[in-house]
């Protein structure tokens, strides 16, 4: 197992010395400006490796102007990216609303607010230029194989895979490019379309990801032997045409970016089993339920949008976001001895 950044080393992975203490940063010195908000825990597809089918939990989902004001106290505290994620966020009606009015919102220096979205692109096609048009930045469409009928095995759900490249063609048509299309990978099962997908990226045109699969589904059928690890998909890669490294977009960047010799295509790797980021990580979730997690990997939520029922002001709400932001973890344990798994699976946090 490849060492994991320690403690000490999370710590000296800051950079700039911090700006103004109102700015959120965990007790390791990372600076939080990453929100990922659950809108909902819905979704359309049943994934074999996520819905695996049998905890049938269903959280409840906020109203509109519940997580417009959460969200606007989380970009008081400096949080200059938000990703939109679920279940399958394209599934709340009011979703575009909720674009426009998040566009509105200024960090504390003044800057507008990255958004972005993660989603199973199923009704993508349609709702890509309204997005766009609301002020949506960036978005990821998790696609797990680029054949009908893979697509349809993996999904359980025939006719999918059209729809999902309509809709990554839609989104990049509405000027939302470049399109990041996400591939868990799990051996035996989709493995065979690390060729395909690169391929795709360059007769696409959109970012292509590898994710090494984490132990975050339903049923627990996770093991390290299901896992896919970066040196080979690098391994299968340049068996296609020399692969040439890109430099990072930012230090929190997930994942480690690729491009072919001849500069056609790009291919990351999000590498959370063989290769850990928490050294440099920024993130922070809140579920569609209104409850913090501090880390994929944790085993305790913390109940936000208690506060805010139970009359609180956005001052309370803003501490008890920095009290929960002290505690973040400083890594995952993915693999060592005694690892837990975390208390809710991916479906119920939200990518
Ligand atoms: S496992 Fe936790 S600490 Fe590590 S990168 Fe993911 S969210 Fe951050």
């Amino acid at each position: 197992m490849p060492a994991v950044s320690s403690p000490e080393a999370v710590a000296s992975a800051v950079h700039a010395p911090l700006r103004e203490a109102t700015f959120l940063q965990d007790k390791f010195g990372r600076a939080i400006t990453d929100l990922r908000l659950s809108v909902t825990d819905r979704c359309n597809y049943k994934c074999v490796y996520c819905r695996t089918g049998n905890d049938g939990e269903q959280y409840a989902e906020l109203a509109l102007d519940e997580y417009l004001r959460l969200a606007r106290v989380f970009v008081s505290l400096g949080i200059a990216k938000l990703r939109l994620t679920g279940g399958e966020p394209l599934l709340r009606k009011d979703l575009v609303e909720m674009v426009r009015e998040l566009a509105k919102l200024r960090t504390p220096t003044g800057e507008k607010l990255d958004i972005a979205l993660t989603t199973n692109g199923h009704l993508l096609a349609e709702l890509a230029q309204p997005l766009k048009d609301a002020g949506l930045n960036r978005i990821t469409v998790s696609m797990d194989a680029c054949d009908a009928a893979t697509f349809a095995r993996i999904t359980r759900v025939p006719g999918s895979y059209e729809r999902v490249l309509a809709g990554v063609r839609a989104a990049q048509a509405a000027g939302l490019a470049p399109v990041k299309v996400n591939a868990v990978l799990l051996r035996g099962f989709n493995d065979d379309q690390i060729e395909r997908f690169a391929e795709f990226s360059r007769h696409e045109n959109v970012i292509v990801r590898f994710i090494e699969f984490m132990p975050l589904e339903e049923d627990r059928v996770w093991t390290p032997e299901i896992v896919v690890p970066m040196r080979e998909i690098l391994e299968r890669l340049g068996n296609i045409r020399p692969v040439v490294a890109l430099p990072p977009n930012a230090a929190s960047e997930t994942a480690r970016r690729y491009t072919f010799d001849d500069g056609i295509g790009e291919i990351g790797i999000i590498a959370p089993v063989s290769l850990p980021f928490c050294g440099h990580c920024s993130r922070i979730r809140l579920t569609s339920d209104g409850k913090i997690r501090t880390c994929l990997f944790s085993q305790m939520d913390h109940d936000l949008y208690g506060v805010m029922r139970r009359g609180g002001s956005d001052e309370e709400l803003a501490a008890f976001i920095r009290k929960v932001v002290d505690q973040k973890e400083a890594r995952h344990h993915i693999g060592e001895p005694g690892f837990q798994k975390p208390s809710r699976s991916m479906v119920h946090i939200g990518g």
